[in-house]
């Protein structure tokens, strides 16, 4: 058996609107060599500015991954060739990154369900230019310069993953932590969160392999796969008495293997310089406060307070802190029927307060339910224009709770809202759903039921001990006739009451 060894660099675009260095628009899926300017393409002569804002979010992230931020941060040059980058160099950063030394703490269920529990040393985070897009067609390529000079984050990580699930489970943390900081929108298929994923293995207590670095991944998934079978091929050449080749590898993922690209370049091969064109940047009190007071509650940490205080289980607080607009509805739903904030809903309010975990449990069902459902279903993608607000969902929810609204009228009520934008208190005061707790009309209900269904209450007569079973279908079949009697608003503990004294009579 060997060792392995993981580290990941991670790339991740900046939402900043404009690129890193010049005014250019910074966006995806723009027309073609549309957003560039002499600047982001390295005509002699002219001279970058630094976008602050770009400097901020990456501060922000490297602040999240518990990094420190040297007093001094500068930009290199780090040269090479290649068509999608005009310049012959990349601005990037090299001696003094902006942030240095943090760790990202993993903890939760990998893909194959088991535990990872692990701390990860980041290694550095740097800001940097991206390169233009190739296209690759037959013989010819295109080349499309808008992504070139976009703000880019690397995340650099010490090589302390072990497995392919392990690293795949850092991209999604990472990626739901960017995403919560809002400054990074995650998309790996838009390429908005690119990794390239490096490993070697060796004899255990050998330390270091030789690392293969796997290119360009474009999916946690193939983080995980192409990890998982480049372990296996250094295996199997380290088995048969050969060395693995230091190289760069390409995943394919129509075959389901890791392929050959190129030897690797050292880093002195990209004669890195500091960039003469650009200040050394020396973050400030007021700029280092500005990084601290965007920093929100991180998912981690909040998945963990869900689990805490709320008692939801660790699997339902992982799928609520997907997203921060999601945890956030939940949290204001659950307040909003706690009755800690108004729970105004326009023309109705929340009538009585439940109890922090009572409240957290129904919301918690109703939202991974229900919830995703409609949304999933009517393609909606936020929540900010949702129907059913979290105001909304607690009164349906303290409806329920009070015994107003049955499960089942509560669904249709929640649809309702969604569908005709109106307050749920409306809706079931229209439809005359609320409930009925009343026992004198139920028991009316109940008594003509029992007239009509004699053949039922004669064979309920005749049942001995032995035939539970059967006695429960007839006696659940007879409170389903009162409860339709009612047009499904008889409360169901109700109406089993009064069939049960009926029947007894
Ligand atoms: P390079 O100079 O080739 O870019 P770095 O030292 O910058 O190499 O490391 C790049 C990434 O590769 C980091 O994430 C690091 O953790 C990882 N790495 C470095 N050496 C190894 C190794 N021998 N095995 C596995 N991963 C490694
Ligand atoms: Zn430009
Ligand atoms: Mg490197």
């Amino acid at each position: 058996m060997y060792q392995s060894f993981i580290g990941l660099e991670v790339h991740i675009h900046l939402l900043t609107a404009t690129k890193v260095f010049c005014g250019c628009r910074s966006a995806f899926g723009d027309e073609p060599n549309s957003n560039v300017c002499p600047v982001c393409m390295g005509y002699p002569g002219v001279l970058p500015t630094l976008n602050l804002e770009a400097m901020r979010m990456g501060c922000m992230v490297a602040k999240a991954l518990n990094c420190s931020i040297p007093e001094r941060t500068w930009f290199e040059r780090k040269q090479y060739f290649y068509p999608d980058m005009t310049k012959n160099y990349q601005i990037s950063q090299f001696a003094s990154p902006l942030g240095q030394n943090g760790s990202l703490e993993l903890e939760g269920r990998g893909a194959n369900g088991e535990r990872i529990n692990k701390k990860v040393r980041i290694k550095e985070c740097h800001l940097e230019e991206d390169a233009g897009k190739m296209i690759h067609t037959g013989t010819v390529s295109l080349l499309d310069y808008n992504r070139a000079g976009v703000s880019l984050l690397e995340i650099v990580t010490e090589p302390d993953m072990e497995t392919g699930e392990e690293a795949e489970f850092f991209i999604q943390q990472l990626r739901r932590m960017v995403r919560y900081l809002g400054v990074c929108d995650g998309n790996m298929e838009e390429g908005s969160l690119r990794a390239d994923a490096n490993v070697s293995i060796n004899l255990p207590g050998r330390g270091l392999g030789k690392k293969v670095e796997i290119k360009n991944l474009n999916s946690s998934r193939f983080v995980r796969l192409g990890l998982n079978y480049e372990i296996r091929r250094q295996a199997e050449v380290l088995d048969a008495g050969k060395a693995v080749v230091q190289e760069t590898r390409l995943w394919n993922e129509n075959r389901d293997e890791t392929v050959p690209m190129r030897q690797k370049e050292n880093a002195q091969d990209y004669r890195y310089f500091p960039e003469p064109d650009l200040p050394v940047f020396c973050p400030d009190k007021a700029f280092l406060g500005s990084v601290e007071d965007a920093i929100v509650e991180l998912p981690a940490a909040r998945l963990k307070r869900f689990v805490a205080e709320y008692t939801l289980a660790e699997e339902q607080a992982d799928l609520i802190c997907e997203e921060k607009a999601q945890a956030d509805y939940f949290e204001a739903a659950v307040k909003a029927a706690t009755g800690t904030a108004a729970a105004k809903t326009g023309t109705g309010t929340a009538k009585k307060a439940l109890s922090k975990t009572d409240a957290a449990d129904r919301i918690a069902k109703w939202f991974l339910t229900d919830i995703k459902h409609i949304l999933h279903r009517d393609g909606l993608s936020g929540l900010d224009a949702f129907a059913l607000s979290p105001a909304r969902l607690a009164s349906i929810s303290v409806m329920q709770a009070e015994g107003r609204l049955s499960g089942k009228l509560a669904k249709q009520t929640l649809e309702l809202v969604v569908a005709e934008n109106r307050d749920p208190e409306a809706i079931v005061r229209e439809r005359n759903w609320e409930q009925i707790t009343d026992p004198a009309p139920i028991a009316e209900a109940a008594r003509q039921v029992i007239a009509e269904e004699k053949a039922t209450v004669s064979e309920l007569a005749k049942l001995d001990g032995n035939n539970e079973k059967r006695r429960k279908t007839l006696f659940a079949y007879l409170v389903g006739k009162v409860l339709s009697a009612t047009g499904g608003r008889a409360d169901p503990k109700i109406a089993g009451e009064q069939v049960k004294a009926l029947l007894e009579n």
